[in-house]
């Protein structure tokens, strides 16, 4: 016979892992399913200073590598699978991915977000070439060259600072003066020298032969644009947008309530519009998107997966 889980966690970011960490614990019958790699946008994070107790520099990966050692410890079973259809309506919900179709009690989905693209003209042609979303990644190609860092927010403000260790000069574009970043770390970067700061400007084009040569930034106070060249020397610069977030929930539109960006609706219990499905961490509709948030909504979902398996004797 088909075994029944009692709680699915879909996706293996903190929230997920966290989820995770709960269920193996309660020794639940607990599957995780992620279809890449562990840790979600965390992964692309250098350095966590707003998580308790992480003092010394942590990084996204170590993180995430200490917390997927603590699942498997307590016996989480994790499988890597792309979920393709879910029915989450009912006592046994079915949770449909390329290589199997699990049935389960309860779901957690803990999808995440993916990175914003900057929607301007040359961006495709230069992914990979010359532009990133992604600093720890990519940040060492760019040794001793111009670097210019897109967006406002945090993501932005802490790569921009990550950035300076291997760039020759870093310059942040946000569209406006107003930043959404924290003040700790927008100050940090303030009080870098090797940080400029070009605001009220939107970057338009992007050009280049094989290789980024060229910006095309627009001032949206009046319209006005100028082209910022790599100079002869250089010959090329590093363009790393941090513009926000896209949930993952396609899989969910139409099943599950969500705010017009598509983020999932939840209760405190984390409990969705349908019972038994619960929602943890960056996909869900929240104030804050952070770590510490995030391990907090697996935790919480977990337990409330626990709760409605006893109260519904299924
Ligand atoms: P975010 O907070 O949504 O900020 C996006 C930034 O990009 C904003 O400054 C926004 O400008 C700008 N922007 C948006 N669309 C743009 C466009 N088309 N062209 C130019 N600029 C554009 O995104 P994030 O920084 O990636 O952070 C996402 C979430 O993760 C946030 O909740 C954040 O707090 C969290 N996070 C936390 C940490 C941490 O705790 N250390 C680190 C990273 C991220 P406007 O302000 O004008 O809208």
């Amino acid at each position: 016979m088909k075994q029944i889980y009692d709680v699915i966690i879909i996706g293996s970011g903190p929230a997920g892992l966290s989820a995770g960490l709960y269920a193996g614990r309660a020794k639940m019958k607990a599957l995780m399913i992620e279809k890449g790699q562990h840790g979600g946008q965390i992964m692309s994070t250098n350095s966590i200073e707003n998580y308790p107790g992480s003092i010394a520099e942590e990084s996204g990966e170590s993180l995430t590598a200490r917390m997927v050692e603590q699942c498997k410890t307590f016996g989480l079973e994790i499988v890597q699978d792309t979920v393709l259809k879910v029915q989450l309506e009912g006592a046994v919900k079915t949770v449909e991915c390329e290589n199997e179709v699990y049935e389960t009690k309860t779901i957690i989905i803990a999808t995440g977000t993916n990175t914003k693209n900057i929607g301007c003209v040359g961006e495709e042609e230069f992914v990979g070439r010359g532009i990133s979303y992604c600093a720890t990644c990519d940040a060492a190609f760019f040794s001793g060259l111009p670097v210019y860092v897109i967006g406002g927010g945090d993501s932005a403000i802490e790569e921009a600072i990550y950035l300076t260790k291997f760039a020759r000069e870093v310059t942040v574009i946000h569209r406006r003066e107003g930043f959404r970043a924290n003040k700790a770390s927008l100050d940090k970067a303030r009080e870098n020298p090797n940080i400029k700061w070009l605001l009220n400007r939107k970057v338009v084009e992007i050009k280049g032969d094989g290789l980024v040569e060229s910006i095309v930034v627009e001032d949206v106070r009046d319209g006005s644009r100028e082209e910022i060249h790599a100079s002869q020397e250089d010959g090329t610069m590093g363009i790393f947008a941090f513009i926000g977030l896209i949930p993952q929930t396609e899989l969910f539109k139409g099943l599950l309530d969500m705010d017009e960006q598509g983020y999932i609706i939840s209760d405190d219990k984390m409990q969705t519009s349908v019972e038994g499905v619960f929602v943890a961490g960056d996909c869900r509709q929240k104030l804050l998107r952070q770590v510490v948030t995030a391990v907090s909504d697996g935790a919480i979902a977990t337990v409330a997966a626990e709760k409605y398996i006893e109260e519904t004797n299924n």
